[in-house]
């Protein structure tokens, strides 16, 4: 158990997110409390006196004790201070623990996107911003120079899209089963079948109050997720694309169908996942609307690990659903992958990268695995213990050595919290082939109209403000079916035209 006391809620953030980044697997309590208590904790964080002062314990033994910082010399809870108080807890837990983290202090979802603003902005080089990565942010030299290339890559690939427009995202939190270390919304398909036609009714009145509130405005991407969207029917599925047909503008004249390239729309994703939810007659239909990209997700090629994360499919279903997606003429097609998943070794990463290899898919998208407080995960770790001994620095190297040899390269990059290793999440992907709605949402350069339980929709303004204002829906399936004309109320709000 891992306590961690503070005397103002500013610390509270930073904190926690900098210590389950050194401790992602432990029990953390977090309390306000003026002065540190007597607990023979693992470890107890005190921090207080407004910042000047943080005290570390060992078993109730003090391990170390700072006031390096004079907090006070900064506007408290300002940028300057925050970085100043996250940078000597790094420093403290650091040589507490006797190891670094690849991202140093950094506990944000977009590394790149504060490698771009800076190098930007301080008009460094790549050479000038590692140095300065390291220097302020502890981060390594290879996440540096990972990161300073990727946000290059990103700026190009992302330079269409700069000037305003939005993409559409279409949610559908249905799944065959659920995963054990799911945190996203998901429902068993089996168990909500009789929910399924009201959802997409639902959807519906998203999708049919969408050129008003747009303006008529046609997006620049289609992204369909969950959960996950061929866990409906081929007949459920061919009504959600023809509802995108009859209400989505599309740019330009006599579009037929609802296709890329026809009206402007630059990227049509489907994000089929599940090996054990895909059939012919679905890939069939993605076709006839237009779908260039999905995904075929294997997250391991070793079938112990599947059934023991609750996947109930095998490698071979895998297989086969790949190469009936190939046979239907998708040449578009991700595979994700997860380094750290319950009791694999170094020699099961590399089989699952042997086999991914095999099928050669056009890009790949490696996650570290991240223990999320409301996944099943937590669960199973406090019941088994640790995940794996594994060097999760390694095993992202070999990932990375793997995509070069299928001629890919890093393109997007994120971080989620408690992720193992408190490494990153990179897609890699051929020439031609990257996925451009992942770098839009994550470097955040256009609005995104989000339809469906539990989404965010997110407007970016382009007046050169900075400014993103957002809004969601409900996460609970009941409440989102019967709240849904307060969830198109709630965009209408958002978008209204000035
Ligand atoms: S397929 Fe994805 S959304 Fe569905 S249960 Fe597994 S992790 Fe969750």
């Amino acid at each position: 158990m891992i306590l961690l006391s503070y005397n103002s809620e500013s610390f509270e953030y930073d904190a926690y997110a900098l210590l389950t980044s050194f401790y992602p697997e432990a029990e953390t309590k977090q309390c306000l409390s003026d002065a540190p208590t007597a607990a023979a904790d693992e470890l107890h964080i005190h921090a207080s006196g407004d910042g000047e002062v943080l005290l570390l314990f060992k078993k109730g033994e003090l391990f170390t004790r700072d006031v390096r910082y004079e907090f006070r010399a900064e506007q408290p809870g300002s940028h300057e201070w925050k970085w100043a108080f996250k940078l000597f807890l790094y420093d403290s837990l650091a040589d507490y623990s006797g190891r670094s983290l690849p991202w140093g202090g950094l506990t944000g979802v977009r590394p790149t996107k504060l490698i771009l603003g800076t190098a930007r902005e301080q008009g460094l080089k790549e050479d000038a911003l590692v140095s300065f990565m390291r220097e302020h942010y502890r981060v390594s030299e290879a996440k540096a120079r990972l990161g300073y290339r990727i946000a290059m890559l990103e700026d190009s690939l992302l330079t269409p899209f700069r000037d305003g427009g939005y993409s559409l995202y279409i949610g559908i939190p249905f799944c065959p089963s659920t995963c054990l270390y799911c945190s996203f919304l998901s429902y068993p398909i089996a168990a909500h079948q009789k929910k399924v036609d009201e959802y997409l009714g639902c959807v519906e009145k998203e999708l049919a109050a969408l050129p008003e509130i747009m303006g008529g405005e046609a997006p620049d991407t289609v992204y369909i997720g969950g959960g996950t969207p061929t866990a409906l029917s081929a007949e459920e599925l061919e009504r959600l694309l023809e509802m995108l047909r009859t209400y989505v503008p599309l740019k330009g004249e006599g579009a037929l169908a609802f296709r890329p390239g026809i009206g402007g729309l630059r990227e049509f994703t489907v994000e089929a996942g599940r090996p054990d939810s895909i059939t012919a007659d679905k890939l069939r239909v993605m076709k006839k609307y237009g779908v260039d990209r999905i995904s075929v997700n294997p997250q391991t090629f070793k079938d112990e690990t599947l059934k023991l994360i609750g996947r109930h499919h095998t490698t071979e279903q895998l297989r086969e659903a790949f190469g009936l997606a190939r046979s239907e003429g998708f040449d578009n097609i991700n595979m994700d992958l997860i380094l750290g998943l319950p009791g694999e070794s170094p020699a099961d990463v590399e089989h699952t990268l042997a086999c991914a290899e095999e099928l050669s898919p056009d890009s790949l998208t490696v996650h570290s695995l991240a223990i999320k407080r409301a996944s099943r995960m937590k669960e199973w770790i406090a019941q088994h213990g640790a995940i794996s001994g594994m060097d999760y620095e390694h095993a992202m190297g070999m990932a990375q050595e793997a995509a070069a040899r299928m001629n890919m390269q890093p393109y997007y990059l994120y971080r989620q919290k408690n992720m193992a290793g408190a490494l990153e999440n990179t897609g890699f992907a051929r020439e031609g082939k990257y996925g451009l709605y992942n770098i839009i949402i994550m470097e955040e350069v256009q609005s995104i109209y989000a339809i469906g339980a539990g989404t965010v929709s997110k407007r970016v303004y382009t007046d050169g403000s900075g400014r993103i204002e957002r809004c969601d829906t409900h996460k609970d399936l009941k409440l989102y079916l019967e709240g849904i004309s307060e969830m198109i109320e709630r965009k209408r709000k958002l978008f209204g035209r000035e």
